[in-house]
């Protein structure tokens, strides 16, 4: 069950142990970067003379602004005949960043994608289908050399062309799909047109799903159409790519792999530590990483640790399923809403449908909500006080969890713009 025992069930005296000796060999290594150089020499930070881990903490964090400023080999530690893969951001918001790899950078990374597909069950006797863009998103390659590394048929699909990707999974009996939630569910249509039912008619019996945050309710909603089960995958390219955070079959939380990562969660306000079981926003090192090792990366990306041991004996710890990136929160009139507590609430509301566009505009000085929102085609057909009535439900329910009243537009199925990449929930027309 376990692909690396020692490693996963590691006690975590033994743990911090190895953890401090490869902080040490991170920060000597990171010293040759131009970047953090200099910053040791501002800090007076010696990295030979790191003692403990806390020792950590006179270093300010890194940030994306930090990254983008030393484009393109400001944080380069390694000599550039060293690389051989170079990967970017996929520039969710704003300018992209890149990280380059060497050949053992690429080793340590599939190692560690491949322990997490293996912990869900995963095995060389499997069909891997990879629906990730491939390129310099690392969900593509990322998720490529892990599959492989443990020996499964690897179908590089790529993303996109859902009667290709049917099709493939059918006639080479695949196993196992990483794809996008938002685009599974949209391929639940596809499955409904070509009359085809994923239970009877594929092998299909898991699914790594990441890259954007998404709600359990919607999990449910992709187990129970495709009878597969689904497993949580989280990454940023800025620490390698997938593979950073991964559920195990508990499915209660991520497992991160803290002999790669050194793990703190802090206050993004105070920039504070915040205790383990408290909302946070995670802040990474990078523990194994010779061509550019990056420290106190903060991801933006918000959650908190679970505390206490999880039954499947892995004692790296847990982090809960990433509520939303500190970039995605709305304020709305005051109040900070977060797109995934709107999709919480859509996918339990039966009629609804596969796709939602939160709209925010500012008329005469006041913030306008309006929640797009795809419903099942048999709402527009017949007496329409049925679509009126699901629409006030809508609007009922949302308002319970954001606390604020937001317009409310149902539409009819596939007239939303559909992405094969990351979901674009949130069109922000408000002009400052
Ligand atoms: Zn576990």
């Amino acid at each position: 069950m376990y692909w690396d025992k020692e490693i996963e069930t590691i006690d975590r005296p033994a743990l911090e142990a190895l953890q401090h000796k490869r902080l040490k060999t991170t920060l000597q290594q990171a010293r040759k970067s131009l970047h953090y150089d200099r910053i040791f020499k501002e800090v007076g930070m010696d990295p030979d003379a790191v003692k403990t881990v806390e020792d950590l903490e006179k270093l300010p964090m890194t940030t994306k602004e930090d990254l983008r400023d030393h484009w393109p080999y400001g944080f380069l530690a390694a000599s550039r005949d060293d690389l051989v893969r170079m990967h970017s951001s996929s520039g969710t918001t704003g300018q992209t960043t890149i990280v380059f790899h060497t050949a053992n950078d690429i080793d340590q990374w599939a190692s560690i994608v491949a322990r997490s597909m293996y912990m869900t069950g995963m095995r060389k006797s499997d069909v891997f289908q990879n629906m990730m863009t491939y390129g310099l998103f690392t969900g593509g390659l990322g998720f490529h050399y892990g599959a492989e590394r443990i020996g499964a048929l690897t179908i590089p699909a790529g993303a996109g062309n859902s009667k290709r990707q049917i099709q493939l999974m059918r006639d080479f009996e695949t196993t196992t799909i990483h794809i996008i939630p938002s685009y599974a569910l949209h391929l639940t249509h596809v499955f409904e047109e070509l009359a085809v039912d994923p239970r009877r008619d594929t092998k299909l019996k898991r699914a790594f799903i990441g890259a954007e945050p998404h709600s359990e309710k919607m999990r449910k909603k992709l187990e129970d159409f495709y009878g597969f089960k689904s497993f949580n995958s989280y990454g940023l390219s800025e620490m390698c790519g997938p593979g950073v955070a991964f559920e195990c079959p508990a499915q209660n939380g991520l497992h991160i792999w803290e002999d790669h990562f050194l793990v703190e969660m802090i206050d993004p306000q105070t920039l504070k530590p915040v205790p383990d079981g408290e909302e946070g926003e995670l802040v990474l090192t990078t523990l194994v990483r010779d061509g550019m090792p990056i420290l106190r990366y903060r991801t933006k990306d918000l959650t908190r640790i679970i505390p206490g041991p999880c039954e499947c004996g892995r004692t790296h710890r847990r982090i809960e399923r990433i509520k939303g990136r500190t970039d995605d929160m709305m304020i709305i009139k005051g109040v900070n809403i977060f797109p995934i507590q709107i999709e919480r609430k859509l996918m339990g509301i039966p009629g609804v449908g596969n796709n939602f566009l939160i709209v925010l505009e500012r008329v005469d000085f006041t913030d306008l909500m309006t929640v797009k929102v795809e419903v099942q085609r048999e709402y527009f057909m017949g007496d329409l006080r049925q679509l009126e009535a699901l629409r006030r439900r809508i609007v009922e329910e949302l308002k319970s969890d954001i606390l604020i009243t937001p317009k409310v537009d149902l539409v009819e199925p596939d007239s939303l713009p559909v992405s094969e990449g990351k979901a674009k929930r949130v069109l922000d027309n408000r002009k400052d």
